[in-house]
């Protein structure tokens, strides 16, 4: 059992040491909060709770971070498991430390757990990418380290868990972050629960040759300290077995035994400046042996995470490989704690800004570590401005471009998904389908079996080429009548645009030779193609327009009068001649099949609408028909085109006309006669009597438009016993 003392003493120890200027009232009234706050809470020793957030903070001063991120530290778990809120945390230490503490609880809420490899590089990221501050990704490696340190109280599932996620996540970024000592601290530790065989394997090894190692290494590092001390050069020079680690890895990838390991000694010389370093180098190569293509300058080439020294790797008279690396002390520095080094020289300008942050991410956006090479899958970063990480509710993570929807959302789970998507809930609210997902945000998609599929304007809406393609897939299959109208309408106006008559793809001769130049069998297919997006109508235009122009040109050569290639496309009316089809035009639309709606039989004049079937292309129904109410719905959109009457008075069209009248012998003949006076085009008269001594007449005729369908039942309600008359509706 850890007490509170001993972990408060330690901690208040090393901030005095550390940051003898540090507002210790302050810090003493953190501890007291986050005692009072986690007072009946134990670890799994059976220690209080508190000595975890103190011995967070110590690591956090440790790591040589300021203020606000000691008081984050303290505080950190206060929120995820105490009754502290954000509010008070704020009252209490300002709006820094609450969302510092706030973006803690929030990576500790994420599950950044996965069996899959490939999606830990996507993890990576969105740890670093909801950590808008980067101390919050600091105190939480801080947290980590202190947790995996005290791993032995845990079950031996939750080892293995938690030190598989240590490896794929806070190792890589402590690394990435320049932190070292961190890093290796994380992975030795790590090891030892998820491979204790090799890691005792190894640690028994070197205890069993540590008498040998060491005098290695001190013959090395005597003879290191005399030569610089002889030249004058003021030195601190020590030998060190690379981590466990880093001898489990080399062993593994090499196929070797702990016996045939040579390359496991590592010195250091850590000089005053940075002269004396290119000094010491010329000594090494004259002391020993040195192995070609080893050294590397990361003095004048510094490693992306700030990383600065000479490597060198030599051989001694026992024929030992060794690598030495030469720094000063700044650069020491910076090894050991990396962007947390760094941290104290940016103290006091602005700390926290989105500028540290830009900076960190430039770091991580350019590293390219030749040196360690078991990183450079990790490394290949473009992260944060052009992807999105969010969860699906169970906790899987999914990337998507940024801006991206739940319709992209989706259609990354799967197409069926997408396809059966009615709505959306984000973190656990119905949102809208084109809501922009924020890093972190846990999406669910509600889908239902009687979904319509997608709409057109999705494909305006999602960010991801994959979603645009399903949705595109879909259209193709689902839709192909609602494709050839559309992608007709393209397609004729893409020729319009470029003054070439659509009749020319009519054209016998020319026809079979246009279509083997788009490769397509039929236009419908053509059309189809162009409505769901597989082809541009400006491509397939392009690829038939110098054909066009040379018929056309060969047939203006043989003066060819009535030929229809001949007529301008511009004419008036032509234009009409040709959009017209049953006295209708379908906007956009030059020739497709129409028909009039039974239930509402449109007239010219009547406002109407026209409905896309499936085969037998627009039916045309009257604006206020029934039938024609649901244009409205969005699952429909995509079908209701607007049409237009042609100005084609000729053309009857026929209609219905349903007579209410009071029943009396003679009334169906005095319509009849008032009919043939009026020059009606009668199809079909009927009489029919009703309870209560009424009856109906229905009267389908041909007429040419409103007008004249008017004057028609102006006519008949003059008829005496005739009270009213109403539009058939069959
Ligand atoms: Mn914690």
């Amino acid at each position: 059992m850890e007490t509170f003392e001993e972990h408060y003493s330690s901690m208040m120890d090393t901030i005095h040491r550390l940051m003898p200027s540090a507002d210790f009232a302050l810090i003493d009234k953190a501890v007291d909060y986050a005692n009072n706050k986690h007072i009946s809470q134990k670890r799994k020793d059976g220690s209080p709770y508190i000595i975890h957030p103190l011995a967070v903070a110590q690591i956090v001063t440790e790591m040589g971070l300021d203020m606000d991120a000691i008081l984050g530290a303290l505080l950190h778990d206060c929120i995820e498991d105490t009754d502290a809120s954000h509010e008070e945390i704020e009252k209490l230490f300002g709006s820094t430390v609450a969302e510092l503490v706030e973006g803690v609880t929030k990576l500790t809420r994420a599950d950044f757990s996965s069996r899959e490899q490939a999606q830990m590089e996507n993890l990576r990221k969105m740890f670093m990418a909801m950590s808008k501050d980067i101390r919050v990704v600091l105190i939480k490696i801080a947290d980590r380290l202190h947790n995996i340190r005290t791993m032995q109280y845990q079950s031996p599932a939750k080892q293995i868990s938690k030190c598989q996620e240590t490896m794929d996540i806070y190792a890589p970024l402590a690394h990435r972050l320049g932190m070292q000592k961190i890093k290796w601290e994380l992975e030795d530790t790590s090891l030892r629960y998820l491979a204790p065989k090799e890691y005792n394997e190894i640690t028994a090894y070197l205890q069993e040759h540590k008498e040998q190692d060491e005098s290695f290494m001190r013959t090395i590092q005597e003879k290191i300290t005399q030569r610089l001390t002889a030249m004058g050069i003021h030195n601190t020079t020590y030998g060190r077995i690379k981590h466990v680690y880093s001898i489990y890895r080399k062993m593994q990838s090499q196929g070797k035994t702990m016996d045939e390991l040579y390359d496991i000694y590592a010195f250091r010389v850590i000089v005053d400046s940075i002269p004396d370093c290119y000094n010491v180098l010329g000594h090494i190569h004259d002391l020993f042996n040195l192995i070609p293509g080893r050294f590397k300058d990361y003095i004048s080439t510094p490693k992306p995470n700030m990383y600065q020294s000479l490597h060198t790797t030599v051989i001694g008279s026992q024929g030992i490989p060794f690598e030495v690396q030469i720094r000063t002390w700044e650069m020491h520095e910076t090894a050991e704690y990396g962007i947390a080094a760094h941290w104290k020289y940016k103290q006091g300008t602005g700390s926290g800004s989105e500028k540290d942050f830009e900076w960190v991410r430039r770091l991580l956006e350019s590293q390219q570590d030749s040196d360690a090479e078991e990183y450079v899958q990790s490394l290949k970063i473009d992260m944060f401005d052009d992807e999105v990480f969010v969860f699906t509710p169970k906790g899987r993570i999914v990337s998507l471009p940024s801006g991206s929807t739940p319709i992209d959302f989706a259609y990354a789970i799967h197409s069926g998904v997408g396809n059966a998507m009615v709505g959306a809930k984000v973190n656990n609210r119905i949102a809208n389908i084109d809501t922009k997902l924020r890093n972190g945000d846990i999406v669910e998609v509600i889908t239902s079996k009687s979904a319509k599929g997608p709409s057109r304007d999705w494909l305006n809406i999602c960010q991801s080429n994959q979603a645009r393609t399903k949705i595109k897939q879909w259209f193709k299959k689902e839709k192909r009548d609602e494709n050839i109208i559309h992608g007709r309408a393209s397609f004729e106006s893409e020729m319009k645009r470029e003054n070439l008559p659509l009749t020319a793809i009519t054209e016998p001769e020319l026809e079979a030779q246009l279509l083997r130049k788009l490769s397509f069998d039929n236009w419908d297919d053509l059309y189809a193609a162009i409505g769901y997006g597989g082809l541009t109508a400006v491509k397939a235009v392009g690829r038939i327009r110098d054909d066009v122009n040379k018929a056309l040109k060969a047939q203006t050569a043989e003066k060819l009068p009535q030929s229809p290639l001949r007529l301008s496309p511009d004419s008036e009316a032509v234009r009409q001649n040709r959009h017209a089809v049953n006295g209708v035009i379908v906007e956009d639309i030059d020739s497709c099949m129409i028909k009039f709606a039974k239930c509402c039989t449109p007239v010219p004049g009547d406002a109407i609408v026209g409905f896309i079937t499936k085969g037998f292309g627009v039916s045309v129904h009257r604006a206020d028909c029934p039938n024609a109410k649901n244009r409205n719905d969005p699952s429909q959109a995509g079908r209701w085109v607007r049409v237009r009457w042609a100005n084609q008075e000729e053309q009857p069209f026929e209609t219905t006309l349903e007579l209410d009248c009071i029943t009396r012998d003679g009334l169906v003949l005095d319509v009849a006669q008032a009919l043939t006076t009026a020059r009606v085009r009668v199809k079909e008269l009927s009489g029919k009597d009703l309870p209560g001594g009424r009856s109906n007449i229905t009267i389908r005729f041909e007429v040419k438009n409103t007008a004249e369908l008017e004057a028609i039942r102006a006519k008949l309600l003059n008829i005496r016993d005739v009270t009213g008359s109403k539009r058939g509706q069959n």
